[in-house]
Formats: C-alpha cells, sequence, structure tokens
C-alpha cells in the first residue's frame, strides 16, 4: 500500500505578519513547524505501512526552507520527500495551491501506484481547508473529510472503510481507492521519532521539483493563477470589553430581564417581557 502525504510547513506562532506591500505572509526568519495536522497524517500513513506495507511519500509545496518540514515527516518514519519549490509559485493562493500540488501527484502517480492520499484537515496559519479538497476534485478522486480512523483497507477489493467525525458523533464511510482524506488531530497520538529514523532524517535530501518538472501552464501558476486578491488585510479592532452586570448567581431571573431591557433598547425595538 503505497500512501501521499501533502504536508505544509507553517509559521509556529500566531503572532503571524504580513508584508504591507504583497499582502502576503512573511515567513522569513519566523521558526516554522509541521502543520499539525499534516503531522497526524503522517503518522498515520507510517501506521498504514506497517500494517499493510509499502511506502509513505510527502510532498510539500513551499520556498527551499520548507525541506526542514519534510526531513521532519522522514524522521516519523515516511521513506521519500518532494518539495514542490520555484519563484512561479509565489503568490499562489489556495486555488493555485491546488493545481501545483495537483500536478506534482499527478507526475508521482505516473511513476508509481498510488493508494492513499492523505492531508491535513487545514492549515494553521491559512485555515480555509480548501487544499485538500480542491485536490480530489482536480485528481478526480473520492474524498473523505474530517477523517478520524482508518478502520479497513481492501488492497484486494480496492476499497477503505473510514471513521468520519461529525459535530454529532463518527460515522463510517467506504471509498474506492485510490481515494483522499482530511485527517483531524484526534486520528492518532504521533509517537517519538526512533534514532535510526533520525539519522536517516538529517542525511536525507529531498528531491526538488521546480516549474519544468511539472506538466504547468505559466499562467495558472502563482499571482497570475490566484483568483483570490486581497484587497486590504488588516488587524480587526480589539473588542470592547463587555457589561458585566452583577448578580447572576443570586438573581438569574432578575439579571436575564436586565439584559433582555438592553436588548430591547439597543434593538431600538418596542417589547415587553
Ligand atoms: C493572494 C494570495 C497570495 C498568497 N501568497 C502566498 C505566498 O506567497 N506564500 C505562501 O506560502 N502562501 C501564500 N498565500 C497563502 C496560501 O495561498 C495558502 O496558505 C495555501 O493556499 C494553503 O491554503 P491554507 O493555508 O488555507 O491550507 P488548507 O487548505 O487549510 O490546508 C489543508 C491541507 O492541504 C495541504 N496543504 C496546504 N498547503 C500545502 C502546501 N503548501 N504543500 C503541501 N500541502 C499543502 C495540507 O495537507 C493541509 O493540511 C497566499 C494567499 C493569497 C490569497
Amino acid at each position: 500500500m503505497n500512501t501521499a502525504v501533502c504536508i505544509k510547513q507553517v509559521p509556529d506562532t500566531t503572532e503571524v505578519r504580513i508584508d504591507p506591500e504583497t499582502n502576503a505572509l512573511v515567513r522569513e526568519g519566523v521558526p516554522s513547524i509541521v502543520n499539525p495536522f499534516d503531522a497526524h497524517a503522517t503518522e498515520e500513513a507510517v501506521r498504514l505501512k506497517e500494517r499493510y506495507g509499502g511506502t509513505v511519500t510527502i510532498i510539500s509545496m513551499g520556498p527551499p526552507q520548507a525541506t526542514e518540514a519534510i526531513k521532519k515527516c522522514i524522521s516519523f518514519g515516511a521513506d521519500r520527500g518532494i518539495l514542490l519549490s520555484d519563484r512561479a509559485f509565489a503568490g499562489s493562493d489556495t486555488w493555485a495551491t491546488s493545481y501545483i500540488i495537483a500536478a506534482g501527484l499527478k507526475r508521482l502517480m505516473s511513476e508509481q501506484p498510488v493508494d492513499l492520499i492523505l492531508c491535513g484537515k487545514q492549515a494553521i496559519d491559512g485555515d480555509t481547508a480548501q487544499v485538500g479538497p480542491g485536490l480530489a476534485r482536480r485528481l478526480n478522486l473520492p474524498q473523505i473529510t474530517y477523517a478520524i480512523s482508518i478502520e479497513e483497507v481492501n488492497l484486494d477489493a480496492r476499497r477503505v472503510k473510514v471513521g468520519r467525525r461529525l459535530e454529532t458523533g463518527v460515522e463510517v464511510v467506504e471509498a474506492p481507492l485510490p481515494a483522499l482524506l482530511t485527517c483531524v488531530e484526534e486520528m492518532n497520538e504521533i509517537r517519538y521519532a526512533s534514532l535510526p529514523n533520525m539519522i536517516r532524517a538529517a542525511r536525507y535530501e529531498p528531491e526538488v521539483w521546480g516549474r519544468d518538472d511539472l506538466e504547468v501552464e505559466d499562467e495558472l501558476l502563482g499571482f497570475n493563477g490566484s483568483p483570490t486578491v486581497v484587497s486590504k488585510i488588516f488587524a480587526p479592532p480589539e473588542r470592547e470589553p463587555g457589561e458585566i452586570i452583577p448578580g447572576g448567581t443570586e438573581d438569574p431571573t432578575g439579571v436575564a430581564a436586565v439584559i433582555a431591557d438592553k436588548l430591547i433598547e439597543a434593538l431600538g425595538a418596542t417589547a415587553s417581557v
């Protein structure tokens, strides 16, 4: 069983800075980590390899420094790492990002069979959760989002059974292989990297695929290929602290009446309680 895992290197901070010129995220000099959801997706892929054999290939699109994130996944037990990196990819929104990563996956799938593609539910910086479903659409694969468990993989019948997290519980769904899953953090506990894997990761040089290594059209890359136009980025104004109405525990009905009156006043409504 061969899996491919899409991982993103993200800033290890909530203090994100935006370049006022390009409206793009400032990544230089900011400590980075593997997107936590993608770390769990990588852990799950390694566990599948332990159960069913096969290989785990990591794919990441990003600047050259993203090789560190790929090497981290090699230390988890992944076998191969590919960085999609080229100046032509800079400024890509989620539409262009999924286009480029899909091209990388198509090349990988032309070189070897891939049974399952794992993504994280979302990236903790962009937070759109769009790239996973975008990849499934571009590769014409069935997708299962919010995967919380992989119940069974039947390689003979080419099917996978997955537990999906819902607000009200978990549903178990099945899909034909190859398929794409987006994984939640509760899917597994990430194990400590073994010493041999850490040594291997330290020596490992990920392959780097640029624009000329992929079947892509220039006008669909980077800023040019990004329909999202960031018109303005600004930090929302600090919220004013709310009014504290005393007496909540002793006289909840009285407090509720005060709140209702304030709401009516605020809404300018003529209602009676
Ligand atoms: C106009 C514009 C310009 C931008 N310019 C840049 C820029 O120059 N540089 C930049 O880094 N970002 C840039 N961004 C942000 C970038 O588009 C998004 O961060 C990126 O498309 C991923 O979206 P997301 O973070 O919401 O990931 P999500 O959709 O939330 O990610 C879901 C999953 O998809 C996979 N995934 C997401 N991104 C990648 C990746 N890069 N490699 C592999 N797998 C991935 C992971 O499995 C992840 O868990 C720009 C955005 C806009 C709108």
